[in-house]
């Protein structure tokens, strides 16, 4: 049977703004910890506003390595976070995406706006063209993206995707749950 790659790094997605409730900072500092706590690289969009910041700051202060890819243009505008394992500066969007997409073996998505909500998205495009098959975990806040997983459902009930294709997103009710998930992946693997 074909051996699973281990997953050694994530990449969060999330909002660039903090949320108007509390729970979406607490959350965002529990994955940055279960992270670490993990063993796991984060991979993430480089600035320190957000739940971005939040995230990236709880991971590095409990030990993990923290590779931030931000584009120049927006080096000043989310504001770049010191203290990164590794900072990359992109030419373009594009770039960054693909970076980040390039250094991740899983992709864990936390509350966010539209951004998030386009990485998420071509995430899962790429996965139904066949381009990975990395998982892609939503963590659902407080039913945050229920909406998101609903408008999948009618997507595949009203003929634009394949049933298969609402398989490629993953939902997680904590970021624990979300982390325990990867966690059950690497397992699963060794013992293939
Ligand atoms: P947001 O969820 O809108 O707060 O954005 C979260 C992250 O996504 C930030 O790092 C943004 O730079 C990034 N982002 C914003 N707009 C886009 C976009 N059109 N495509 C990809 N990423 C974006």
């Amino acid at each position: 049977m074909h051996k699973p790659m281990p997953i050694k790094s994530v990449c969060v997605y999330c909002g660039s703004r903090l949320g108007n409730k509390d729970l979406y900072q607490k959350q965002a500092k529990e994955l940055g910890q279960l992270i670490a706590g993990a063993g796991l690289s984060l991979v993430y969009g480089a600035g320190s506003i957000g739940l971005m910041g939040v995230v990236a700051r709880a991971a590095r202060d409990s030990g993990a390595d923290v590779i931030g890819v931000i584009p120049g243009h927006l080096d000043d505008v989310e504001i770049t976070q010191p203290g990164l394992a590794e900072l990359h500066v992109t030419d373009d969007m594009h770039q960054r995406k693909k970076m980040m997409f390039e250094r991740s073996d899983a992709f864990i998505v936390l509350p966010g706006g539209l951004g998030t909500l386009d990485e998420t998205l071509e995430m899962m495009t790429w996965a139904q063209l066949s381009l990975h098959s990395k998982p892609i975990i939503l963590v659902n806040t407080n039913g945050y993206w229920s909406p998101l997983v609903e408008l999948v459902k009618h997507v595949v009930a009203d003929g634009f995707a394949s049933a298969e294709n609402a398989d490629l997103l993953t939902v997680a009710t904590s970021p624990a749950e979300a982390v325990k998930m990867l966690e059950a992946i690497n397992k699963q693997g060794e013992i293939q």
